[in-house]
């Protein structure tokens, strides 16, 4: 009988996991590093238990140390989320042996599941389709890359051990395979420790259909229906939903079907998520299987309003599953967001910072936010920059599609730049909308959906100057507790005080006179319009009327930078323009900079050598992806700063170029 667990893991799955022990009863054991002394995860389980210093391979990849104080704290079992430990066979041995229960599967299907390459051979043998392709052991280049040949461009080479994407490659013609598979063995090792690679057909507009599958000790096998994820970046998901739109029973009893063979193919136990490409003939192919709970598991607990993790704990204490097939039903849809701190128009670099405001939509049975960060909390460079996952419901797509974009809306972060709009114009777009989902999505309709939101300044700067004199008011307050307004006596004798603010917007100087007429309360005179605006602030939202119209935003001040909130996205003013001169420095006006903190690990220019615009001086690695930097314009190498292997900040100059004359 399970009573303590141990959650191996930190962020919004500790969380999770946390919830339903705590509501079946179970006492939990939070472990953390240095740098997470303080998180949500630490706070909410019963004891912690710090595991290291910062750096996940020496905190949450320490399995051997987490066992030791699972022993020492007298814990029956371990969780061990996603990532991190959730799929190392070795971490699950040790559990058996010193006898705990890792919450997972038998070691056999995590080694079984944990080769792409491995796995697909097993799925072949127990008859579940696959894509075309070679998953051999023999990775002479040559011969993968003879069989790229053979079976036709386009192709993917993937890392054997590969996950969220990393070292994977889309080839497009012979000519780019050498590179292409330099490049991902290159992130392979680096992610994985493994270099080894499959390459397989790439089909060019399919949808990523998973199925989640549940399995006890007694030879019990359910699914628990399908999410379609085809809403991806890069390979890695961005939106998820459940059920997928447009998918006949036939199909969804057949897809299920194959991913329960699947399943006991390898003797399965607990939670496990079959993935497919479905292809547009409706034909679909075994992808990969994860012996694990999911990133995003919600979408499916929503529509069948089950409990997966309690599922896994009950499967763990040797119970039988707690429904049989026919006893599951879905209602409804689900939609999952990922929110992350990333700058959409910086190529999605992992952003990080001190979460100054965080404001989440209202939660209920049909909003979920999953999270492991509060505000004030601070994001790192030490671990996945997921700040949380919004979770809807709804009776149809339809609504619970609407209910997103209001939960979008009303989601607020400040500090950190994160990707919130452009989730809102992914779900506002009408391709979404219609459900045109293939896994290349993102690039498909780039265009509508990278362009960047742009705010009405006109209706919101009447507030944000609202919000900087009730700031200032506040601020003489809590100062001298002796305002302007005490000490003056113009309105007493009916004389309007005059001043005037400049807020600059968007490269865009606006000048406001403001006048007092009454406590909070101002006539603000813009070039185009007067209005009469008044209001107050408390814990970060501005309650302001506008000639009229009340409405509660959530508002942050940063020196001196104000944003507000707005359902149409975040708007920035900052004020008098005059402070803000001086940025950055002319010396490396000719240089590409560093995108972020990150390693240097190819250079492939040195001084002298004539580039052409696009060609790929320079790849830095960071948050173990590979960022290559391009030339900028036609020119010539002046000098290289950094050498493979070199550590390097986000901005500093990598490279100078002379550019070619334009003549
Ligand atoms: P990872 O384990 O790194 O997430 P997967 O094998 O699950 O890698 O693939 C991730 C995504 O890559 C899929 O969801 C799909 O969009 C795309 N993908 C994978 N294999 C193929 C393929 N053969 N053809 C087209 N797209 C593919």
């Amino acid at each position: 009988m399970i009573k303590k667990i141990l959650i191996a893991n930190r962020g919004e799955i500790a969380c999770r996991v946390i919830k339903t022990a705590k509501m079946m009863g179970i006492s939990t054991v939070a472990v953390y590093s240095e740098a997470d002394a303080n998180a949500l995860h630490v706070k909410q389980a019963d004891e912690a238990v710090c595991i290291g210093p910062a750096s996940s391979k020496d905190s949450y990849l320490r399995g051997d140390l987490i066992l030791q104080k699972a022993k020492e704290l007298n814990v029956d079992a371990i969780h061990p989320g996603y990532g991190f430990l959730s799929e190392n066979a070795k971490f699950a041995e040790a559990c058996a042996l010193q006898g705990i229960i890792f919450i997972g599967p038998t070691i056999e299907a995590i080694k079984a599941m944990g080769s792409k390459s491995a796995a697909k051979q097993i799925m072949q043998k127990a008859g579940v389709p696959l894509v075309p392709g070679y998953h051999g052991d023999d990775q002479n280049p040559d011969l993968i890359k003879k069989s790229a040949n053979e079976m036709g461009y386009p192709v993917l080479l993937k890392a054997t051990a590969g996950g969220g994407g990393k070292g994977m490659r889309q080839v497009w013609s012979e000519a780019e395979f050498n590179d292409a598979l330099a490049a991902a063995k290159r992130e392979a090792m680096s992610s994985f420790s493994d270099d080894k690679m499959l390459v397989e057909k790439y089909l060019t507009e399919p949808r990523h259909v998973e199925i989640q599958v549940f399995c006890d000790n007694h030879e019990n096998g359910v699914y628990l229906f399908e999410r379609d994820c085809s809403i991806q970046r890069r390979h890695q998901k961005v939106i998820e939903e459940a059920p997928a739109p447009n998918m006949s029973d036939e199909l969804r009893t057949h897809m299920g079907e194959a991913a329960l063979k699947a399943a006991f193919a390898i003797n399965y136990s607990g939670a496990g998520t079959v993935e497919f490409l479905l292809d547009t003939d409706g034909s679909f192919y075994f992808m990969e299987m994860n012996t694990r709970l999911q990133v995003e598991h919600p979408v499916t607990e929503m529509i069948t309003g089950e409990d997966l993790v309690e599922w896994q704990i009950r499967v763990a204490n040797n119970e039988k599953l707690p429904k049989t097939q026919s006893e599951l039903k879905m209602h409804g849809h689900s939609f999952e967001a990922r929110i992350y701190a990333e700058d959409p128009n910086n190529d999605f670099l992992p952003a990080t910072g001190v979460l100054r405001l965080l404001k989440t939509p209202i939660t209920n049975a049909k909003v979920r936010v999953d999270t492991g960060v509060e505000q004030g909390d601070e994001v790192s460079i030490y671990y996945d920059p997921m700040i949380a996952k919004l979770v809807v419901w709804g009776e149809t797509r339809e609504k619970a599609l609407a209910r997103l974009e209001t939960c979008l809306q009303h989601y607020a972060i400040g500090g950190v730049t994160t990707n919130i709009d452009y989730l809102r114009r992914i779900a506002g777009s009408a391709p979404f909308k219609q459900a045109q989902l293939t896994t290349d999505f993102i690039e498909r309709h780039n265009d509508t959906i990278s362009t960047a939101t742009n705010v009405d300044v006109d209706t919101y700067l009447p507030a944000i100057a609202l919000g900087y004199l009730l700031s200032e008011q506040k601020g003489s307050e809590d100062d001298l507790r002796n305002t302007a307004w005490n000490t003056h006596d113009n309105y007493r004798s009916n004389l309007i005080h005059e001043d005037s603010i400049e807020l600059l917007v968007n490269d865009k100087l606006h000048t406001i006179i403001t006048s007092m007429t009454s406590p909070n309360t101002w006539v603000l005179d813009t070039i185009s319009k007067q209005h009469i605006v008044s209001g107050s602030l408390t814990n970060d939202t501005l309650s302001f009327t506008v000639n009229g119209l009340k409405t509660k935003l959530p508002i942050m001040f940063n020196n001196a930078e104000i944003s507000l909130f707005t359902p149409q996205g975040m708007l920035t003013a900052q004020i008098k323009a005059a402070d803000l001169g001086e940025i950055g420095d002319d010396d490396h006006a000719n240089s590409v900079v560093a995108p972020m903190n990150g390693t240097v690990v190819a250079l492939l220019v040195k001084a002298g050598d004539k580039v052409v615009k696009g060609e790929q001086l320079i790849i830095v690695e960071a948050m173990k992806m590979e960022h290559s930097i391009k030339a900028p314009y036609d020119g010539t190498i002046a000098e290289c700063f950094f050498n493979t292997g070199d550590l390097v900040s986000g901005g500093v100059p990598l490279i100078d170029i002379t550019a070619n004359d334009t003549e």
